[in-house]
């Protein structure tokens, strides 16, 4: 929504340990490629509520109404009764689809080049249905729950994204050769919402099969869209993750049907915090899919620009990329590049 300045208000969770160090300094950014954005910026360091961990309501309320989060890294709470906060806020706003695209970066080496893939993961159901029981003493079942409307939603979305980021095919990941009514069911649903979106090819392709290609050749999926249930998208984005370099530089969006979250996929990492040694890149990456998400594409053109060519100048970098810069030093120089400034 937009207030009275005509700017959009998101919410901002700087989260734990590196995570307000990051957080600044794509404000920074943002303010200088003048993003129509105001951040509401909230605390979700849990409280006690009846007893139980919980997320403060302020911070609920404000992504409800906001719609649209940047969130930083979030610090697991550790012992008993303490559920992990990204799946309290999965279960509160129904964030039924987790995209993670992992491009290339020029300038930072990896064994693999070129790669652009795109991989959109069910979030609430399928292996991690969290149904599991005790047959008898040493057997035991865990349930893989698909259901037509949860792939439905998955699948419309991941051909939503297609046409938005210009990719003109999806690829349903699958093993519906062995689990034939399951996956079975997932496959036909994609095949099903194909049909609404005649600009865009449709294909499918088994998950062993899947890894094989990617690791022979990440080329074979850059115009295309994965998608995919739970837990083959987990295996699957952190491989593709890997074949950039790590979870470093991997931003992600969460899709919900009440809000979307964006986020960098790495942690809080303490052993840096408080040093201005951490590289924001993957937080802003995270950033520019929410400006895209909420069509702010010549903004997050801008930005995106400005961040790939400083990387690829390889003059300005953090630690964890080779350099010796800080934060605020590549946050500086981002900002020089943007064409804005
Ligand atoms: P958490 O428990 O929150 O996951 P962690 O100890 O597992 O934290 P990660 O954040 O997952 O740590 O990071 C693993 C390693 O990568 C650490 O050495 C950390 O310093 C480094 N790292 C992670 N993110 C960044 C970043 N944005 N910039 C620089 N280094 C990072
Ligand atoms: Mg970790």
């Amino acid at each position: 929504s937009k207030n009275n300045q005509g700017n959009y208000e998101v919410t901002l969770i700087p989260g734990d340990g590196i995570g307000p160090e990051i957080s600044r300094s794509v404000k920074q950014i943002f303010a200088a490629a003048k993003v129509p954005i105001e951040w509401e910026e909230v605390d979700v360091t849990p409280i006690i509520k009846d007893g139980k961990t919980a997320i403060p309501d302020n911070a609920i309320e404000s992504v409800r109404k906001n719609t649209v989060a940047l969130k930083g890294p979030l610090a697991t709470p550790i012992g008993k009764g303490h559920v992990s906060l990204n799946l309290t806020l999965r279960r509160t706003f129904n964030l039924y689809a987790n995209v993670r695209p992992c491009r290339s970066i020029v300038g930072y080496k990896t064994p693999y080049e070129n790669v652009d893939t795109v991989l959109i993961r069910e979030n609430t159901e399928g292996e991690y249905s969290g149904i599991e029981h005790e047959v008898v003493d040493g057997v035991v079942q865990s349930i893989k729950l698909i259901t037509k409307e949860a792939s439905e939603r998955v699948a419309r979305y991941a051909f939503t994204y297609a046409q938005q980021v210009g990719r003109d095919r999806v690829t349903a990941v699958h093993k519906a050769n062995i689990m034939k009514l399951a996956d079975g069911l997932f496959l036909d649903v994609c095949k099903q919402v194909s049909k609404d979106f005649p600009n865009i090819k449709f294909n499918d392709i088994l998950l062993d099969r899947a890894c094989l290609h990617i690791t022979q050749d990440p080329n074979i999926y850059a115009d295309t869209v994965m998608v995919m249930p739970n837990l083959y998208g987990d295996i699957l984005s952190d491989m593709c993750a890997g074949l950039i370099g790590g979870l470093g530089l991997t931003p992600s969006g969460n899709i919900g049907r009440d809000a979307s979250i964006f986020e960098a996929v790495h942690g809080t990492a303490p052993d840096i915090a408080g040093q201005d040694k951490a590289n924001p890149t993957a937080l802003l990456l995270s950033g520019i899919m929410m400006l895209r998400h909420m069509r702010l594409y010549a903004e997050a053109d801008n930005i995106e620009r400005a961040v790939l060519t400083t990387i690829a100048e390889g003059k300005t970098l953090t630690g964890d990329l080779g350099g010796h810069s800080t934060n605020t030093q590549y946050t500086e120089a981002v900002i020089k590049k943007l064409s804005s400034a």
